[in-house]
């Protein structure tokens, strides 16, 4: 048996991959060099799907339809072991004059997913903040939202309550101690934690944690802005998707607007440009935003990787050294799934679904 798993980054994928582990190992170990989740995992909207599901391989698709038939239960079973609810919010999603609706349509046709061409008068029936102008629409229902900083607030209520989850914020780490090709740990500004498996699950910082080893992971920090409105709480009552701009609901009529695509390095800052581009895009959507108060502008960086795809599984040339990270736009909705399949292959367990796409190995250069 795995005696410790100590986990490097406790976004919402640390978290439940700690969350995942802990019934089945000695002890869990769970770093992260700030708070648990308040990096992207914060940040991001929360939206239980792609944003435009159909334009993505179906290594992602498959992780995606898995998780989102899990969340529902996910959030339930959080909210009663905890009593913080993640707010799984189910609206359905509105896309508004696509230039590709005949690929989405075909895709849902294919994969079977409730998404169809509706009547723009029906979804503005539906509807009746949406702004004028707009052609067509296609619906798909069940699609939900999570709110997400609730999220990540309930697992980290949940491994607090399990007797063998240590939990580590404020714990840089800043290498990996081995020996002959084997990790035995990670090394901190307080001396090491010894592990059996460490796994990787730094978001858009994985990369560098693994550069020391000769490894180039490619990784890189995406910078996205939103902006939050607080609105009544029927204000919307569904999500709304136009020009790669969404609306998201949450249930207490807080609506948040986003995002950008930024490639800046680290940099976090929320800037005066992204906030009038965001603004725009709210009132062009929903034009009541125009007189709701806003409250809230931020950023946070995704952890961008090619065509989204995450890395899930063992680093060839290194026994005991995992990763789980690289989600880019979807690690919200991908995170079950993931988290679950790299128990699966961690434990040795058959797995959910075929883990060769996101196998790390072919796709590091170093190995
Ligand atoms: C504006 C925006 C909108 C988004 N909208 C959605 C959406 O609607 N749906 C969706 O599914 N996804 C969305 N995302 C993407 C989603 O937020 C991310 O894919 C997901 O949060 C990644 O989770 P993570 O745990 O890998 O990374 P993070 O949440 O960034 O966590 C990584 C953690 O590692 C820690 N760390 C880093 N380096 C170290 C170190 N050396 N030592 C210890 N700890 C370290 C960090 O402090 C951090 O807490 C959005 C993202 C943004 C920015």
């Amino acid at each position: 048996m795995t005696k410790q798993v100590v986990i490097v980054g406790g976004g919402v994928i640390g978290l439940l991959t700690a969350f995942n582990l802990a019934a089945e190992v000695e002890q869990v170990v769970l770093c992260d060099r700030g708070e648990l989740g308040r990096e992207s995992s914060w940040a991001g909207g929360g939206i239980v799907s792609p944003l435009y599901p159909w334009r993505y391989s179906p290594a992602v698709t498959a992780l995606a339809h898995w998780s989102q038939d899990f969340y529902p239960q996910l959030g339930e079973r959080l909210f009663a072991s905890t009593g913080v609810d993640p707010e799984v919010h189910t609206t359905g999603l509105y896309w508004l004059d696509l230039e590709d609706e005949a690929e989405a349509l075909a895709w849902a046709e294919r994969e079977g997913r409730p998404l169809s061409a509706v009547d723009i008068c029906a979804a503005y029936d539906a509807v009746p903040v949406l702004g004028a102008g707009f052609q067509r629409a296609i619906y798909m229902a069940g699609v939900a939202n999570v709110r997400n900083p609730r999220l990540v607030k309930s697992l980290k209520a949940a491994l607090q309550a399990m007797p063998n989850v240590s939990i580590r914020e404020h714990c840089e780490i800043t290498g990996f101690s081995h020996q002959g090709g084997r990790i035995t740990g990670v090394e901190t500004a307080d001396g090491m934690i010894a592990g059996d498996r460490v796994v990787l699950t730094a978001g858009a910082w994985s990369g560098d944690l693994l550069r020391p080893l000769g490894l180039e992971l490619p990784v890189e920090p995406v910078k996205g802005q939103m902006i939050l409105f607080k609105c009544a709480e029927d204000f919307l009552p569904s999500m709304v998707l136009a020009k790669g701009r969404y609306a998201i609901p949450r249930r207490d009529g807080h609506i948040l607007v986003g995002s950008t695509l930024e490639h800046a390095g680290y940099d976090k800052t929320p800037t005066a440009e992204a906030l009038e581009s965001l603004k725009a895009s709210a009132i062009e959507l929903l034009p009541a935003l125009a007189d709701a108060a806003l409250v809230g502008h931020w950023a946070g960086l995704r952890p961008g990787s090619p065509e989204g795809i995450p890395y899930i599984g063992e680093v060839p040339g290194w026994q005991g050294l995992w990763l789980n990270c690289g989600h880019y736009r979807n690690g919200l909705v991908l995170a079950p799934a993931s988290c679950q399949l790299f128990a699966d292959l961690l434990l040795g367990r058959e797995p959910i679904i075929d883990p060769r796409p996101y196998a790390p190995a072919g796709r590091l250069t170093g190995e």
